[in-house]
């Protein structure tokens, strides 16, 4: 059998999550694989005669993960500026939600399949290589095909009329059917506790766990939300029901918070991703800790809709597995993990520090999308897909604080995916 040509990729620095950083360091692939991570000089005499590609002043650094996103609306800003809305307009949370009901009504599905397109395309360029993204339009999917880009494509459902329950769940069950072939896998989205009926919030679940497919839900984003759940009141009672004609579809007040909520409906299991989770009390991160959850926190997006600040360290000491999420572009600037674990490094100061901030973005994000095993850090047997990020002056001491202080586009001097150099990222 002939044997798979072997590579070394070395730099000035190798940094991976929770392990020391590696001074001359590198790591050798093969097959888009990696075989070996080690001083530069430790490879040299274990693979003598191997090709190198050495990186000066710089640091290799696995792609990273945005664990949480909405790529089908990368063109969000564009067509709200066509409907007439400036980029501050609304303030508060229910505005937003109001705001992206009328910007996206009437869009075609080409439109969805341009933005995700793009999405994919600037995930790629700022060093990302694993998403959690949620598609509410199901075919635009297609767009993975054949694109170097993991994670998990979750098809989000929705809805509480049982009529329209019913052709969601025929829907659903048909997409999963048909083929995708992709570096991503499919899951399943029930959007939130307060957009989707107890029944079929329950069904979603169930689905999950029968078929091992990966879930994703919005949980505790926003104090609306929690009245709403509650005590069926407040503006989404009010205003947004009203708003896409669900005023007869308001649920019963179910008299409790939405992390207890979620429980009784069966939606804390590990393989659950959770979202936002801004608004949770002592015993609502002991549950979630208890049930082996993790949780994607999405600072930019929760910053602009001005709905609070996560409780990052609480969540962390009690044990609740954290991950990072641009959102979507329709509540931020950019789907850059580097701009989001930069914000991070403010929003939460004090809280969590920058090692942890780097974890996030890396392994933890892998492990939080059930694919720890294949990316989130630079490991013998993982994919090899890395960055090589320039860091002139940096000492070793101050590289995850560098990492957090805003990676720019100019900053990634090569990106490589399954051991493929791509300069451009695409
Ligand atoms: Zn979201």
């Amino acid at each position: 059998m002939m044997q798979q040509k072997k590579y070394i990729v070395s730099a000035r620095f190798l940094v991976n999550p929770e392990t020391a950083v590696i001074e001359q360091g590198g790591l050798l692939y093969s097959s888009g694989r990696i075989i070996a991570v080690d001083s530069l000089t430790a490879l040299k005499r274990s693979f003598p005669g191997v090709e190198i590609a050495h990186y000066d002043d710089s640091a290799i650094v696995p792609l990273l993960v945005n664990a949480h996103t909405h790529l089908e609306l990368t063109e969000f800003p564009l067509w709200a500026e066509q409907k007439g809305y400036q980029v501050d307009d609304p303030v508060g949370f229910i505005d937003w939600i109001l705001k992206l009901i009328q910007v996206k009504s009437k869009l075609d599905q080409e439109k969805y399949h341009k933005a995700i397109t793009k999405g994919i395309e600037q995930s790629l360029m700022a060093g990302t290589g694993v998403v959690g993204d949620i598609l509410a339009h199901h075919s635009v999917r297609s767009a993975y095909e054949g694109v170097s880009l993991g994670g998990v494509v979750f098809l989000e459902t929705l809805g509480q009329d049982p009529a329209m329950i019913r052709r969601l769940k025929k829907g659903l069950y048909k997409a999963l059917e048909e083929p995708f072939s992709s570096d991503a896998v499919i899951g399943l989205s029930p959007h939130s506790p307060y957009t989707i009926s107890n029944y079929y919030l329950r069904h979603v679940f169930d689905l999950c766990r029968r078929r091992g497919l990966r879930c994703c839900t919005h949980i505790a984003e926003s104090e609306e939300e929690l009245k709403f759940i509650k005590y069926s009141r407040g503006a989404i009672a009010e205003r947004f029901y009203p708003a896409i004609n669900w005023h007869a579809f308001v649920p019963a007040a179910a008299g409790m918070r939405p992390v207890a909520y979620l429980d009784q409906q069966g939606g804390l299991f590990p393989e659950n991703l959770l979202v936002h989770g801004v608004h949770l009390n002592d015993a609502d991160i002991d549950l979630l800790a208890r049930r082996r959850m993790s949780l994607a926190l999405c600072p930019r997006s929760n910053a602009r809709l001005k709905v609070g600040r996560a409780p990052a360290a609480r969540l962390r000491n009690a044990g609740v597995r954290l991950a990072l999420g641009t959102d979507s572009l329709a509540s931020n600037d950019s789907l850059s993990v580097w701009d989001e674990m930069s914000f991070a490094a403010t929003w939460f100061a004090g809280e969590i520090d920058a090692p942890t901030i780097f974890a996030m973005a890396t392994q933890q994000g892998a492990d939080a999308l059930g694919l720890g095993e294949e990316y989130g850090s630079l490991s013998p047997g993982k994919r090899a897909g890395f960055q090589i990020i320039k860091c002139s002056d940096i000492g070793i001491g101050e590289l995850y604080e560098y990492f957090c202080s805003g990676i720019g586009q100019n900053d990634i001097m090569q990106i490589y995916r399954d051991g493929r150099p791509h300069k451009s990222g695409v």
